[in-house]
């Protein structure tokens, strides 16, 4: 594994394939109080690129590009939180996406246990540490083991996809997952405008 640490932005000549992973750091859960730090990327190759974000400096304009990109599939792990968290620093509501745990939910319903830690070493046998979690990703100068902890959130994701379309298409439930990857983007938009704590779907 490897990692490349940028500053403020991707460099315009960083290119990724049809599906790139991401995943974001934040001050905290709430995006609208808890400024966006890092954002990290993955061809799926073993290689992250990490782009670290200072207090209101997010023009972005190539990580915007790619975050937009019709042909570029973003591959996150519980979505919903990160696209908020791009809607409310990046400005853009990034599109389209694949949330690796949607597809657990929708294709492992023997289990109640979907987090990023349980998929890797349940499906892929690896096991994350997430001892930096609660880690302050505003800091000016990122810790090694911050850096690592940052980047092996995206290491695994098109593995782990990989391993859950196959299970999805087993249970006959793609076009329903993909139904529900599609509404992600419209389901962040409700947190950030109040419906954060709401199910509008419910009796
Ligand atoms: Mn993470």
């Amino acid at each position: 594994m490897t990692v490349t640490l940028h500053q403020g932005d991707i460099p315009p000549t960083l290119h990724f394939s049809s599906c790139v992973a991401i995943d974001t750091e934040t001050m905290g859960l709430q995006p609208a109080r808890d400024r966006l730090c890092l954002v990290q990327l993955s061809a799926g190759d073993g290689h992250a690129h990490i782009v670290q974000l200072k207090a209101g400096q997010y023009a972005a304009p190539n990580l915007k590009k790619l975050l937009t990109d019709p042909a570029v599939t973003k591959l996150f792990h519980f979505a919903r939180f990160d696209i908020a968290a791009i809607w409310t620093y990046l400005d853009v509501l990034t599109a389209p996406v694949y949330c690796t745990k949607i597809a657990s939910r929708l294709a492992r319903t023997f289990t109640a246990h979907h987090s990023l830690k349980t998929l890797c070493s349940e499906l892929l046998r690896v096991d994350l540490d997430k001892q930096q979690q609660t880690t302050n990703w505003g800091a000016d100068l990122l810790s090694e083991e911050q850096v690592k902890y940052a980047a092996a959130d995206v290491l695994y994701l098109h593995k782990l996809k990989e391993i859950l379309d196959a299970s999805l298409i087993r249970e006959g439930r793609m076009k329903l997952a993909q139904s529900c990857f599609d509404f992600l983007p419209s389901r962040a938009l409700l947190d950030v405008a109040g419906w954060d704590k709401e199910d509008i779907f419910e009796h």
